[in-house]
Order: C-alpha cells, then structure tokens, then sequence
C-alpha cells in the first residue's frame, strides 16, 4: 500500500479554519497515513505563535512571575479550535498536567512541546486517526543527542500497526523519558524522520507557500516556484538561507532516498516543488534552478610572488582561520594569489589576531581586507548540459553596471559563485534572474 508522510507547519494548523483545509488534504488521499503536525502558528501577522508563548510562560513561571494569563491564552486558543471542530477532546486533563508542571519545576522543553502535543491529539480526533506520541519513538541519548538509528527502528515499530496516525511533531525524549525538542521549527525535521522510519514513498511538507522560490522574493518581485530541485542543488541553495525547510530536516529523507513534496495548504491545486536524489529521467532541466546569496562578507586577499610552489601555503592560510573557529565560504586561487571569503563579523572580532598571525607565519608580499562582498551562488544541474549559461550570467551583470569582484566555480560544475559589492547584490540577482526567467 502507498504511504505518504504529510506534514503541516503552524500556518496550515493556525486555527480551526486551517485544520479543516488540511484535514481536507489528509482525506484527498488514503496514502496519507502519517500526519506530523506543528502547534498552531500566526493567524495574521501580529498575532503569536503557540510555541512563542510557551516559552513565555515557561519564563514566567522559572522567574516566579504570574504566568496565569499566558497560560489562558493558549488555553483559549486550543478550546476554540476544539470547540469550532465540534469534536469532545479532554482538554482539562491536558491543562492540569501543564499547571503541576509549571507550579513544581517547570520544565523548558516540556513545556515547549505542549504546543505540538495539544494540536496533535485535537487534529487526531478530528479527522479519526491513532495519535502516536512521538516520546516513545523519537529518541536522544541523556547528553541530548539525536539517537537516529534507534529512532528509525522505533518508529517504525511503533507505527507498523497503525493505519492512519497523527503524530506531534518538533520533540521526542531521552531514554529516561524526559522531554525534548528540536531546535525551533523542527517538526520538518519530525516529519522527515516519520517519513525515513515508515518508507514513505514522499514526503510531504505542507506549508504557507506553492514552493520554493528561484530566488528571493524581497528581491525580485513574484518569483518563479522551483519545480525540481536536487538534493546537490537545494544545499547549494540552502546554504546561503534560501531555503523553506529547516535545515537538519533534509538528511533522514536523503539517505532514504525519498523525495520531499513541498506544498501549500491555501492551493493544494499547485503541485509545488519537488526535491529529488536525481531529476526525473524524461526531465529537461532549466539552465539554472536558482539563485541564492548572502551580504556582509569579508574578501582577505593574499599575494606572494611564487606561492605556487611554496607547498602548503593554502593549508597553513585555512588553519590561522581555523584556529579562531571560523569557517570559510569560499577560497578562489590564483598563481601568486589566494583570496578567503569568510563571514565578515565573524571575521571582524579576530581581525587584528588573524592579520598578525598571517604576515608572521606566511610572509606575505601583501594582505588586503575587503569588506561589504556579497556572495551569488547561480545553481543548476543544468549548467552542465547548456552551452553559454556562464557568459549569460556575466553579460547580464555587465548590462546592469554591476562589476564583478571574483568568481568561483564550485568544485563541481552545479553553481557558479561570484561576488560583487554589497550596494551591487540586488542589482545583480535581479538581472540574473532575468535573463533567465523572460
Ligand atoms: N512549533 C515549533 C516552532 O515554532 C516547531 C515547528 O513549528 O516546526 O519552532
């Protein structure tokens, strides 16, 4: 029997009107067997997430304020959307739970995850499903660590059986039972897990958005969705923070090979965008599947007349930064030249040290700092296939006035990287995109 891991983020689950459409999705399709939810999100914009406000209240209470309003309003919040569902959940029981917690020794992540719980088991009721707390299944060792192939066996063990579950997502707990949680907006990562655990044969990930955009829409007005995205491609992508997915939620689904749909709960008409371990093979990929870059980079630019035979010169340059714990975006070489591309604040709390240790170690003929760089990585597997995409991306940055300060290809040939200034980095991706969206 097919099977599909869905899961729904806090603006799908916001309020009863948004559980209705996602409970109508789950029903579209029988294959929808393991449904991992959020706590309910923002209803509008200046409205508070569930999860903000408990973490509030636990504050509140480690703090020994009155935490006795917060505590109504998410008290309230859940009772509306029961209420508005029509369904009967014990909510009192729930609630009674969390005040002994909070009145003898409130705990954070316990606490936390109460947003996931209570949704859990109302969306549960709801549409009819077994609700799997995943405090039995998604397991950390006592020093809080990710337990991943003891998980992957436990889910598996506790889902097996079960036809259609509805499973909290964003916590699991220690071996002693103690609760704990992923880092914020992890239920992805839940759900990815759920997906690994069960085979899924996708996994959905239903969201506020048709998709992952070509590239940022505070840039560029309305942006393309991404149709098919490779996993290669989406960490190039995502590594520079174009991404709709917490990052950690990418590497139990890789590893199974098992595709990510992401997908909009307000048009489930749209298919959205489809990450893949490869392209489909009747696929003919775009030259580029987008454009993803960062600002407020630093440039240290190196030069000595015949580094290229002094060997170890490029290692002995990476270990000074590396022994001030930072790392580097990019690394561009010449014959007599090395540049390092490090995030410039980052860079700015050990300049002088890192200065210093550099002319004494590397004698240098000269060392440059450049501040304000931004970083344009231009992803696609379909780089490789089509001729000219390189010269298209320079001739539309020219075109736009934009002067390119290094490029670098990437090790592969999916990305080519290239920095400008910061004042350039909207006017370039702006004409990148346009070249190749018109
Ligand atoms: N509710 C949690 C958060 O707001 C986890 C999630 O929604 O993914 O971070």
């Amino acid at each position: 029997m097919e099977r599909i891991t869905a899961k729904f983020g806090g603006s799908s689950l916001a309020d009863a009107d948004q559980i209705r459409k996602a409970a109508a999705i789950i029903n579209a399709d029988t294959a929808r067997r393991y449904v991992v939810v959020s706590a309910p999100g923002k209803r509008f914009p200046e409205d508070e997430k569930v999860t903000d406000l408990l973490y509030q209240l636990y504050d509140e209470a480690e703090n020994h304020k009155d935490w006795g309003e917060t505590l109504l309003k998410i008290r309230t919040r859940f009772e509306n959307i029961r209420d508005t569902l029509g369904i009967t959940t014990d909510l009192d029981s729930e609630f009674a739970l969390i005040e002994k917690n909070l009145r003898e020794e409130p705990q954070r992540d316990y606490l936390a995850s109460r947003g996931e719980y209570l949704n859990g088991k109302l969306i549960a009721s709801y549409v009819g499903a077994d609700f799997v707390d995943p405090k039995d299944m998604i397991l950390f060792s006592g020093n809080g660590a990710f337990l991943e192939e003891e998980t992957n066996r436990q889910v598996w063990e506790k889902l097996k059986r079960s036809r259609f579950a509805v499973i909290p997502g964003f916590y699991g707990a220690m071996l002693d039972g103690t609760i704990r949680t992923f880092s914020r907006g992890g239920s992805d990562i839940t759900g990815s897990i759920i997906a690994r655990g069960t085979a899924s044969e996708v996994y959905e990930n239903w969201t506020d958005v048709s998709g992952m955009l070509f590239t940022d829409p505070r840039i560029v007005d309305n942006p393309r969705t991404i149709d098919f995205v490779t996993y290669k491609e989406l960490r190039e992508l995502s590594y520079m923070g174009a991404s709709v997915l917490h990052e950690d939620a990418v590497f139990p689904v890789r590893k199974a090979g098992i595709p990510i749909n992401i997908r909009n709960t307000n048009r489930p008409q749209d298919q959205g965008t489809m990450i893949v371990p490869a392209l489909p093979e009747d696929y003919v990929p775009a030259p580029i599947t987008g454009i993803a870059g960062k600002k407020g980079f630093t440039n240290i630019y190196v030069e000595k007349s015949m580094m290229n035979v002094e060997v170890g010169f490029g290692a002995r340059l990476l270990t000074i930064f590396a022994e001030y714990g930072l790392s580097f975006e990019h690394c561009p070489t010449g014959i007599d030249t090395i540049a390092v591309v490090i995030n410039g604040e980052e860079f700015s709390r050990y300049e002088r040290e890192i200065l210093r240790d550099i002319r004494n170690e590397l004698k240098p003929d000269v060392v440059k700092v450049e501040p304000g760089v931004s970083v344009i990585a231009v992803v696609g597997s379909g780089i490789v296939g089509h001729y000219g995409v390189a010269a298209r991306v320079f001739k539309s940055i020219a075109e736009a006035g934009v002067n390119v300060l290094m490029i670098d290809s990437g090790a592969g040939e999916m990305c080519i990287i290239i920095s400008v200034l910061d004042e350039d980095y909207e006017r370039a991706v702006e004409a990148i995109y346009h070249e190749f969206n018109e």
